[in-house]
């Protein structure tokens, strides 16, 4: 028997703010615990939240992004639980009137495209964070709490672990392109649950499902799911019974194990939030919103291969960070050449990227510094192999690149005479090579070109190398 499975996915992403959702708490990432607090995101009596309007700017561009339909009204509500990283015993969250419904993400997995429908995307809070210690006590940190979140929840589109990948890969690159989350998933501020059921192909009716918590990776999630799919199927082929259940998945075991029953939202008691008003949403803030999101990525790549004639695949990477979008488009532009431009990004930028562990963000050459650099090549003054390590000391030593090949003597030689004399020093000492050329070994060719360079400590131009090396054993 055939069976295939249902995957939905919930994403909770902590927005880039300055303050918290409804304090003025710094919103920040690794202070000491307990430091980041007020009376408001404590829940002490008597106090009043307030809401963040930074907050609502930042949904806002994710919504218009997938497309989705933003409400001219949504309001908040309490979200009833108790646990010990949850002082006011309630969240603040979106129930029944989110702040947008619709949109899709494009995914490609296992080489098909497909469309992934949004179901909605609301607001809330974050809880605090409770930290296990190994003698069996927990202590809580309190600084998350208040932190603003969005929750982009998916329509059930998902049928294998592959394509849950390529969705987190898709929003991750998306949250970060508008510059509205870290996407970071090891620190916490992108995390996602998933919602999983197994059912007998071709069946119409959806299995029980599952919520499988507690993936702190891309590739987490993944493993998850595929033991939680396995593990469903191997009930449902037994004749057995799939219970609604919580399942924290435990990475360093690879087991997913029951948490708790699954709640319903009955269990949380929702109920409006009495101490905000409801959010009015103008279509000229939706404008002003539209304007400065700008480009996104797939609509950029596709520019990219259209206007300077680049590969898919090229466009593709070029437009995976909005940073290096930008430095390509600056490059393209002042070197007025975009195919070298692409080749020098890719070859040796995004290598020293990696070398340094840096983010784009954080490249210390301009680009206009970088075409004078390309330049310099395309007049034949400077061979590729010596600018590629002029770059190298550009970044190290923070000079110039005119100081660097001109303290590193790189000059290139063009001059016709002096390259003649290297080939001929070179021709002279290796006389059974030319004679095996002449019979008709033409590639000895390539030899000779890297003698004459080693001769030339790298200055000579290579192309008229290989010019005169052809007259002179013609
Ligand atoms: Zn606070």
């Amino acid at each position: 028997m055939a069976y295939e499975a249902t995957i939905g996915l919930e994403v909770h992403a902590q927005l880039i703010t300055k303050t918290k959702a409804f304090c003025s708490c710094p919103n920040q990432y690794g202070a000491p615990p307990n430091t980041l607090v007020c009376p408001v995101c404590l829940g002490m009596p008597g106090v009043l939240p307030v809401l963040n309007r930074d907050m609502l700017d930042q949904a806002m561009k994710l919504a218009l992004a997938v497309g989705a339909t933003i409400h001219p009204r949504c309001k908040f509500d309490r979200k009833n639980y108790f646990y010990p990283d949850l002082p006011k015993g309630y969240q603040i969250s979106q129930y029944d009137e989110p702040f947008s419904t619709g949109g899709a993400v494009q995914i490609e997995a296992d080489g098909y495209k497909k469309s992934v429908r949004i179901r909605r995307i609301h607001l809330e809070e974050d809880a605090g964070k409770s930290l296990h210690q190994t003698d069996g006590s927990t202590i809580i940190d309190m600084n998350r709490c208040g932190v603003p979140l969005v929750e982009i929840v998916s329509e059930p589109d998902l049928t294998t672990p592959a394509e849950a990948r390529a969705y987190l890969i898709e929003v991750r690159h998306l949250v970060r392109w508008l510059r509205v989350c870290d996407g970071d998933m090891e620190k916490g501020s992108l995390r996602c649950d998933a919602n999983v059921s197994v059912r007998r192909k071709g069946s119409s009716e959806f299995g029980t499902a599952t919520e499988v918590k507690n993936m702190n990776s891309i590739r987490g999630v993944e493993r998850a799911l595929a033991y939680e799919i396995e593990r469903q199927r191997g009930i449902l082929e037994k004749g057995g019974t799939v219970i609604r259940q919580t399942l924290l998945w435990d990475e360093s075991e690879g087991v997913a194990r029951p948490m708790r029953r699954k709640e319903t939202s009955e269990d949380y008691r929702y109920f409006p939030e009495p101490d905000l008003v409801e959010v009015v949403v103008s279509p000229q803030w939706i404008q002003r919103i539209s304007r400065e999101i700008g480009e996104l990525p797939a609509a950029r790549s596709e520019r990219f291969r259209r206007e300077y004639g680049l590969a898919p695949e090229t466009a593709e990477l070029l437009t995976s960070d909005r940073a290096i979008a930008d430095y390509f488009e600056a490059l393209a532009k002042e070197s007025g050449n975009p195919r070298h431009a692409a080749n020098w990004i890719q070859g040796e930028v995004l290598r020293i990227l990696k070398e340094k562990n840096w983010e784009m963000v954080s490249f210390p050459i301009a680009a206009s510094e970088l075409a004078t650099l390309m330049k310099q090549v395309d007049a034949e003054r400077l061979s590729l192999s010596n600018a590629k390590k002029v770059l190298d000391k550009m970044v190290e030593t923070g000079k110039g690149s005119a100081d660097i090949i001109e303290e590193e003597d790189w000059v290139q030689v063009s001059d016709v005479s002096e390259i003649e004399m290297a080939v001929r020093e070179v021709l002279a000492k290796f006389p059974d090579r030319v004679q095996k050329y002449r019979a008709g070994k033409a590639n000895i060719l390539g030899f000779f070109v890297g003698e004459v360079m080693k001769r030339t400590a790298g200055r000579a131009n290579p192309k008229i190398v290989s010019d005169v090396l052809k007259k002179l054993l013609s």
